[in-house]
């Protein structure tokens, strides 16, 4: 079965080591200054989506319309890729505007629990790395609090909470709070007027949780983290304007750990393929037949 890896970024170039390492069949596109890279074949776009069996494509593959090529300096059209993969499977994330442009069979692994659970682990350890580089004090012995206890925010606090800091949890459904109590963590609903207590704020709730009136109640020294997909839950205006310390941290699987990434995403795409063909994997194998559920 043969690959194309279509764009994206570093992760992405892992990923297609990864279908390689696996016995698969692999053409990249989408990155210029590339010019070998083990056994996979570098193609232009056109020519990798002619000669694949599966199309892959990045967690982000869509910068207008063309396709997420941070690497590639040509603008490569989906509109393009789209009239020569026929019916071929497509494997991206973000999958929603892929269906305007592609007729075959859509697999997002980016809305996988498997990859998503994976993925927060990278998250939570990219914005622990970033937390150290750029925090002046100590972790140790800080107040902190994690705004959301979904996959990130459950890491992350136990992260935290092993490096010594005095952990706060905020959480809407109480099932979440006791989870969170049972961990060892301090937790808060949303009803909270202030939050001058605490050194460190990280978000993990796409909805905007931290306003201004609450920016306002702020200890000046707070050092806000907002790992929440665009917009994020964080007012960064009113944040920047009392002069705190503010980051909106998007993308750290791919920039703290694109190896780590990269393996996700194939293996999360070959538990897909392995599903769709009744439990077996057959990737070394290129026979239409076995592509019957694809
Ligand atoms: P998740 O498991 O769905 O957790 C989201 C949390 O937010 C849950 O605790 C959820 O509570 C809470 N929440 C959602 N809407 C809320 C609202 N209106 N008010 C209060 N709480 C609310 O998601 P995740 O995997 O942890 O990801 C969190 C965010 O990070 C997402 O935006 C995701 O796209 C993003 N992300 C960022 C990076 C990065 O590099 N920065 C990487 C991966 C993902 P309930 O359980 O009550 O719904």
């Amino acid at each position: 079965m043969r690959a194309a890896i279509l764009g994206g970024d570093k992760r992405m170039l892992y990923a297609a080591k990864a279908f390689s390492d696996d016995g698969f069949d692999v053409s990249i596109s989408g990155f210029d200054r590339l010019c070998s890279m083990c056994d996979i074949e570098i193609l232009n776009a056109p020519e990798a989506v002619l000669k694949a069996d599966i199309l892959v494509l990045p967690v982000r593959p869509c910068d207008g319309e063309s396709l997420n090529a941070p690497s590639c300096a040509e603008k490569i059209k989906l509109s393009e890729l789209s009239s020569l993969s026929g019916s071929k499977p497509i494997f991206t994330g973000c999958s929603d505007r892929m269906k305007e442009y592609f007729s075959g069979n859509i697999y997002d692994y980016s809305k996988r629990e498997d990859f998503a659970v994976r993925n927060a682990v990278l998250t939570a350890e990219g914005a622990l790395e970033l937390l150290m580089r750029e925090y002046e004090r100590s972790i140790f012995a800080s107040r902190a609090l994690v705004l959301g206890y979904g996959r990130i925010g459950k890491v992350l606090s136990r992260y935290l909470r092993s490096l010594g800091a005095d952990v706060t949890v905020a959480a809407r459904k109480s099932s979440a709070r006791i989870w969170a109590e049972i961990d060892g963590m301090k937790t808060l609903d949303y009803s909270f007027k202030e939050l001058k207590e605490f050194h460190i704020i990280f978000n993990t709730v796409p909805s905007p949780v931290l306003g201004a009136a609450i920016i306002d109640t702020l200890d000046d020294d707070a050092f806000i983290i907002d790992l929440a997909s665009l917009p994020g839950g964080v007012d960064f205006h009113r944040a920047k304007g009392r002069g705190l310390s503010c980051i909106h941290a998007l993308g750290l699987p791919g920039k703290c750990a694109p190896m780590a990434a990269g393996k996700i995403i194939e293996e999360t795409i070959c538990n897909i393929i392995k599903e769709e063909n009744g439990g077996k994997d057959n990737f070394g194998l290129c026979d239409d037949r076995l592509l019957l559920h694809l």
